[in-house]
């Protein structure tokens, strides 16, 4: 998902049943991207964006190195969040660096991320702007429940549930969204998704994309 102006604030008391993804963000982030090469973005109209991606089996170095690139692309595109197939690569795999409804920064990935059903009593809708980076330089309005939890697995194969609310939730559907196919675009009204197209044709992105010849 690419980026938008947030306040900051920090302290958050994280669930118990949820992984603790607010500690040392500035470190873990920085470890990965160093550690990652920065890959161009794959945008709308690229088949792999356009499918199920393949589940994650093998819990392997190739999996974390995959993860740094991932880490490495999104600081270079500016994004808040990214998923695999948007550097081309077919598997269940997205990370994500984004804040809160608070302003408090969330850092991690998720490997075969499925999102909960929420409860009626938690399906609050915001409508809130969306971008994408496989759109780039397009926005459009989209209501989104204002919760999400996503449960996966980490980079070693362990079973991990995450918790989001305001932008973060909305990233973490986001990202679940292109691991099987979606882009926010395909959520949007026929003439919005016109309007995000035609902003992407006049737009130039930022940063290097992958042509679709
Ligand atoms: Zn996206």
């Amino acid at each position: 998902m690419s980026q938008q102006d947030t306040e900051q604030s920090v302290n958050d008391e994280p669930k118990s049943e949820f992984i603790v993804d607010t500690e040392d963000c500035e470190e873990r982030e920085l470890a990965h991207r160093e550690r990652g090469t920065s890959r161009p973005i794959t945008v709308v109209g690229n088949p792999v964006l356009h499918k199920e991606c393949q589940d994650v089996t093998e819990f392997d170095e190739k999996l974390a190195q995959l993860i740094d690139d991932m880490f490495a692309s999104q600081r270079t595109a500016e994004g808040v969040g990214l998923a695999a197939n948007q550097i081309g690569v077919d598997l269940k795999v997205f990370v994500y660096d984004c804040p809160d409804d608070e302003g408090v920064r969330h850092v991690g990935h998720v490997i075969n991320p499925v999102l909960d059903d929420l409860p009626a009593d938690r399906r609050v809708l915001d409508d809130s702007n969306e971008g994408c980076l496989s759109v780039p330089t397009a926005y459009a309005a989209l209501a989104r429940p204002d919760y999400a939890v996503v449960r996966g697995q980490d980079m070693h194969g362990n079973p991990i549930a995450v918790e989001g609310t305001g932008y973060f939730a909305r990233c973490l559907q986001h990202e679940t969204d292109h691991l099987y196919g979606y882009l926010y675009i395909d959520r949007l009204s026929k003439r919005d998704r016109k309007d995000a197209l035609r902003q992407m044709a006049e737009g130039t992105p930022r940063y290097e994309v992958v042509s679709n010849d």
